[in-house]
Parts: C-alpha cells; sequence; structure tokens
C-alpha cells in the first residue's frame, strides 16, 4: 500500500496512475468520489452553504453509483451510472464543488468505508488529500506530492490550453490558492502531510525525475 497526499495540481493523479501501471497495482483516486459528489450536487442545484441541501449531498455520497473502469494506457475512466463522467468531473466548477463538499464531515464520512473497501485489493495505490492521515494510516509507503503554486497553475494552464480550452492563468493561480487554503483549514481531515510521510516537491521535475525519487523510497 502507497499513499499519496498532497494539493491539488501537484502531479500527484499523474504519478499515481504512473505508479499503479507500472507496478500492475490497483489505483484509489478518492479525489474523483469527492468530484462525483459535486457533479451530482451541482446537477440538482444543491449547495453545501444551505443546511438544508446538505442531508440530500450525503445521502448522493453513501449511494454513488460509481464504476471505475480501467483504460489503456490512460488510467482509468469514471463512470456514473453508466454515464462517462471522466472529463465533467474534472471542470473547474467541479474542482470548486468538490472542495466545498470536501470540507463538511458528514460527507467524508459517507465515503469512508468505500475508500476502505478498496484494502482488500492486494497492491494499492491510493492518491488524495488523507490518505496516509486518516484512510489508510498503516500504509507500507506515504507520499506526499507537492509543488509550488505557480507551478501547479501553470500546468493546469498547459494542460486546458493543450485542450484549446481559453484560459487565463492569473485566475487560475488564485483558484488554486484559494482552493488550498480551503483543503489546509477545514476542521475535516485539513490537507497536511502524515508525520511518517515522505515529502516530495515536484517543482521544476518531470514525471521521470518524480518517478525516480518514489522508486528510490
Ligand atoms: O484530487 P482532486 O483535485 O481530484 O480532489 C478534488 C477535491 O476533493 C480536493 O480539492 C479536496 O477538497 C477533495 N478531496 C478530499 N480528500 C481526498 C481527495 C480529495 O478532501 N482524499
Amino acid at each position: 500500500m502507497i499513499t499519496l497526499d498532497g494539493p491539488g495540481g501537484a502531479g500527484k493523479g499523474t504519478l499515481a496512475s504512473e505508479l499503479a501501471r507500472g507496478l500492475g497495482w490497483w489505483l484509489l483516486d478518492s479525489g474523483a468520489l469527492y468530484r462525483l459528489v459535486g457533479l451530482s450536487a451541482l446537477r440538482e442545484g444543491l449547495d453545501p452553504d444551505r443546511a438544508e441541501d446538505r442531508e440530500r449531498a450525503v445521502a448522493i455520497a453513501q449511494a454513488l453509483p460509481v464504476h471505475f473502469v480501467p483504460d489503456k494506457g490512460a488510467g482509468q475512466r469514471v463512470e456514473l451510472a453508466g454515464e462517462d463522467v471522466t472529463d465533467a468531473i474534472r471542470a473547474d466548477a467541479v474542482s470548486e464543488a468538490a472542495s466545498r463538499w470536501a470540507a463538511l464531515p458528514p460527507i467524508r464520512e459517507a465515503l469512508l468505508s468505500r475508500q476502505r473497501d478498496f484494502v482488500a485489493l492486494p497492491g494499492l495505490i491510493a492518491d488524495g488529500r488523507d490518505m496516509g492521515t486518516v484512510i489508510f494510516p498503516d500504509a507500507d509507503l506515504k507520499l506526499y506530492i507537492t509543488a509550488s503554486a505557480e507551478e501547479r497553475a501553470r500546468r493546469r494552464y498547459a494542460q486546458l490550453s493543450e485542450k484549446g480550452v481559453a484560459a487565463n492563468l492569473e485566475w487560475i493561480y488564485r483558484e488554486i490558492v484559494e482552493r488550498d487554503e480551503r483543503d489546509a483549514s477545514r476542521d475535516a481531515a485539513p490537507l497536511k502531510p502524515a508525520v511518517d510521510a515522505h515529502v516530495i516537491d515536484t517543482t521544476g521535475d518531470d514525471v521521470a525525475a518524480s518517478l525516480d525519487k518514489i522508486h528510490n523510497l
């Protein structure tokens, strides 16, 4: 069991799927679960700031009809009740909604056992914010993947440009910093490295260089 935690855009997702592919292990993309809650809640017009909407969102989180489909060379595709939402859950509005719902303890609680169920799989790479601190405290190797906010914003900008999506670097940067602050300052499982985590800063590194560091550990 290897856990990868850290802020958004630090390269965790890429590293986690490369590791899973290279080792032939399973992958838990826990952020996708929070994103699915965000997407479903947005579609139903629910707002985490409205107390009366929270019960419905918890019910959504408990019953998420999610299916992770292995996708050759591209990690995995995410299906919600049979609908391919792999790209839809990456939209900026969904990132924001996921992070806001993730700050609520009953939402985290609702997703807990679904994540722990992955432990039954031999050889697991778990990617998220609280994998090493809360979900899998007994993991064999814990990694905390980080990079400067500027670098993370540049990567996101490049990713969007590659897809032909118009984007504003300054705006992306501000959104990243805001999401980091929300993830780190919340009471429920705030983003921080586990005491026994190895911190890997990917600023200025390409994927191969970061993978090298991990293989050395
Ligand atoms: O990692 P990703 O960007 O897909 O995660 C989306 C959001 O879900 C994060 O900003 C964070 O608020 C939340 N999250 C979380 N705990 C996890 C994974 C993601 O709170 N284990």
